[in-house]
Parts: C-alpha cells; structure tokens; sequence
C-alpha cells in the first residue's frame, strides 16, 4: 500500500488512490489511466482541481438533470435545510414526501398511487421483488416465487437485483449468492435481420416470453424490464411494441410487471415515464437517479391500490415490513419536488424535442461513418456501436476513448464498443454542437 507521508502537499488524486476505493473500478488500472478531481461544477460542465472545464455529457452517471449547482434546486434544499434535515419516516411524516408522493401518484394518473421509498437504486429494485413475492404469499399463491428478467437487463448490484440483472462482469464471483431466475431474449433492436423491424424483435422476443408463462406462470412471481432502454447493457434500445405485448401477457398469465425506470424515467426517453409511449402501466415502478436531480439519494417503487390492499390488514406481519435508515429523507424529497416543479414551469419535455433533434445533428457525421453501426435516439439517449472490425488492435476501447474524450474538454464513458450520450436537460445547442465535435475527433484519435 502507497503511503503518503505529507497528505498536505500530495495530489488530490493520488490522496484518493491510497484512501479511496472506488467504485466499478479495478484499482491497479488507475496506475496507466486518469482519475479526475472535481472540485466544482456549473451548468453541464465540470471543472477539475486546476479548473480545467468537462461537459458532463452522461449526467454524472445518468443522475443530472439540471445541470450542476442549479439555483433552483440548491435553493429548495437550503429552504428545506432551515426546516428539518432528516426525520425517520416510520411512524412520522412530513410535508416534503407527502407532497411528492402525491405528485408521482398525479403523473402516472393514480395508476400507482402508494410509493414507497429508499436511497439508492438497487434498494428500489429489491422492494419491488419483495413486494411482490410477498403479496402472492398474502393471496394464497406461495408457489409464484420465481422472477423472470431479460438477457442483457441491469437492475443494481446488491444481491436482489444482482440475480435478476444479466451483467456477466457484475454476476460472476457471486452466482453462488444468487437466487435462480428466469432469463429471457431481450428484444434488442440491433437484432433485426435485414428486412425486420423494431417490433418484429420486438413480437419473436414476446412470443418466447409467452412460452415461458404458459409452462411456468404457476411458479412466477414477476417479470422485470428495463422499458425501451437497456442502459446499462450497452444502451440497447427496443421497440414499445414489447411493453405493449408484455403486459398483456401478464395480465393473461397472472404476472407481476415491474418496470424499472431508474435510469429511463423522470423525461429521458421522450415522456416522463418511459412506459407511457406504450400507454401501458406497469404493477410496479421504480424510479431513482434523475428524481432528486443528481443531488442527493433517493429511490422509491410504486405501486398499485390492489397491491397494497393487500398489505393491510390487522396482522403486523402481513405488512410490508422493510425499511432503510434514510427513507423519505426531506432534503432529498426536496430536491425531488424542485425537479418537478421545473419540469412543469420550464416545459421540460417540450423543450427536450428540440434538444434532442441538436443531439442528433451533432452526431449525424457518426452516422455517416463506415466504422459505426446502430446509431441510434431515444430522447436524450444518444448512442452508437463502433465497429469490431475496428477493434481488433485496441486493448481497451472503452478506457482509451474515455481518455482521449478527457482531452478534448468532455466526459463520455463508453460500454465496451458502444458509445453513447446522455446530457442534462440544459444542454445548449452551442454546447450539443461541441460535444459531437469533440467526440468525433477523440474517436479519430483512438482508432488511428
Ligand atoms: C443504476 C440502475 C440501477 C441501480 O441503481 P443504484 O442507485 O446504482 O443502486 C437499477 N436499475 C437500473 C435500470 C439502473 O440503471
């Protein structure tokens, strides 16, 4: 272990390496590759220790929506701050969840009016599973346990979520942790033979999930999707037709749909939720990342007036007994609400229609080069596959064209051969026009 002997005059980075363990990161590789210090941030960009300045064109993992330092949120939180910071919401309440919860219930049209809360991502996920086995026990169907997800899915890493996401890398020192689960085609448009389709992967995706519930549905408990973006699996995106077609089959099969919204919820896809472009509600919904802004951490699973009826009761144990320290923290429902307020006074999904068509223009020479395949948009989820071809030489894409991207002044974090973008909502067209610029001419630099 690197011992620094004067923390005082050391770099920030190096401080870290010794101190710090980072996370979704192999150590050693920080020897040959930069860590950055942040020490501030405006709008969409970063700016390093020695000021330097980078556009953070993925949100800071996916989690920004307003751009860093936004007054508006900082100043919800501050007023909050002056309340109450931090209050346990079992047994008490206060008005920054009640309100926010009547808010989420509002957007989904009372389809999922009881919301549930937790810190992160993962905790969301496995309230769901949870929930759900728990309520077939309460309804007279223990044998319904088993959860069906799709290959290629990500749903968080603690070990509920671990077992129902088909990450390799992430699963493979723990498969002997995870409980058995049902892993189905994913209907990855980038799979389309010449001459199908979106939907078309989209049905022959369906119809195998259809054999699935007509042999098992007797022992399923749920099924769990990414709806229209599987982000983290390389930003695989699908057809709606698929929610469509899915939650038929649950209903027809007495399945529990969960749709996991954390990354593609809260207006990335086009909609606030990304099940409303199949018109579709799902049983339940979980949203974190992009709700609180990227300020604080804060998730929550909604969820149906049946599910939750059938929690109440007289029995203490037939309650949904689970729980986290920080559930419902006000400053995080705070900066949650400030985010919805400026959805609706700024006219955000609107405005997103344009910033999207700027993405698009910005990248257009992608589509245009002969090394990219699958170009393609989903609101503000831009993304591209480079070619494997192309490939053959690099030792690692992924790190060099992060690197070489540093260079030119933006922060992009490819997935393997995929590259991909996904800005906050204050991106400038000036700024779109240089991110696509500054991504073209460090993919230059990375493949010559
Ligand atoms: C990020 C993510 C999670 C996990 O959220 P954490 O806050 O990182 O635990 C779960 N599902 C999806 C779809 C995600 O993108």
């Amino acid at each position: 272990m690197k011992v620094i002997s004067d923390l005082n005059q050391a770099p920030l980075v190096d401080r870290s390496l010794a101190a710090v363990w980072h996370p979704c990161t192999q150590m050693k590789q920080h020897e040959s590759f930069p860590l950055v210090a942040i020490t501030k941030g405006k709008g969409a960009w970063l700016y390093d220790e020695n000021g330097k300045a980078l556009l953070d064109s993925i949100s800071s993992w996916w989690t920004n929506l307003f751009g860093h330092s936004n007054p508006r949120i900082n100043q919800a939180i501050t007023a909050q701050l002056e309340k109450i910071e931090h209050v346990m919401l079992a047994g008490f309440t206060h008005p920054p969840v009640v309100e926010l919860s009547e808010k989420l219930s509002a957007l989904t049209n009372h389809h999922l009016g009881h919301v549930f809360y937790a810190s992160d991502g993962a905790s969301a996920v496995e309230i769901a599973l949870k929930m759900s086995h728990h309520y077939w026990q309460l309804s007279g169907k223990p044998q319904k346990k088993k959860f069906v997800c799709l290959e290629n899915g990500y749903h968080g890493e603690t070990l509920g979520a671990l077992a129902v996401t088909d990450v390799a890398i992430f699963r493979k020192a723990y498969g002997s942790l995870l409980q058995e689960v049902f892993t189905i085609p994913s209907p990855d448009a980038r799979k389309a033979r010449p001459g199908e389709s979106a939907e078309d992967v989209a049905k022959h995706a369906a119809k195998q999930l259809e054999e699935l519930f007509a042999r098992e549905h007797q022992h399923i408990s749920a099924i769990i999707v990414e709806p229209l973006v599987q982000c983290a699996g390389q930003m695989a995106m699908h057809s709606p037709e698929y929610l469509h077609l899915v939650r038929e089959l649950c209903n027809r099969y007495e399945v529990h749909l969960i749709a996991d919204e954390i990354a593609v919820g809260c207006g990335r896809t086009g909609k606030f939720f990304a099940c409303e472009h199949a018109d579709i509600w799902p049983d339940f919904l979980t949203l974190s990342k992009g709700i609180s802004g990227g300020y604080l951490p804060l998730s929550l699973c909604l969820t149906t007036d049946s599910i939750y009826q059938a929690f109440y009761s007289d029995q203490t144990q037939q309650g949904f007994l689970h729980s986290h320290s920080y559930t419902g923290n006000p400053l995080a429902c705070a900066a949650a609400l400030a985010c919805l307020e400026i959805f609706e006074i700024d006219k955000v999904l609107e405005k997103n229609i344009g910033r999207s068509k700027d993405l698009a223009k910005a990248f257009a020479w992608a589509k245009a080069d002969s090394r990219i395949e699958h170009w393609r948009q989903q609101g503000m989820i831009l993304a591209f596959d480079v070619k494997n071809d192309y490939l053959s030489n690099r030792k690692n894409f992924a790190r060099e064209m992060f690197a070489n991207s540093l260079e030119q002044g933006v922060l992009i974090r490819p997935i393997g051969n995929t590259i991909y973008v996904m800005p906050p909502y204050i991106l400038s067209p000036e700024d779109a026009i240089q991110l696509g610029n500054s991504v073209q001419l460090a993919l230059e630099k990375t493949l010559t």
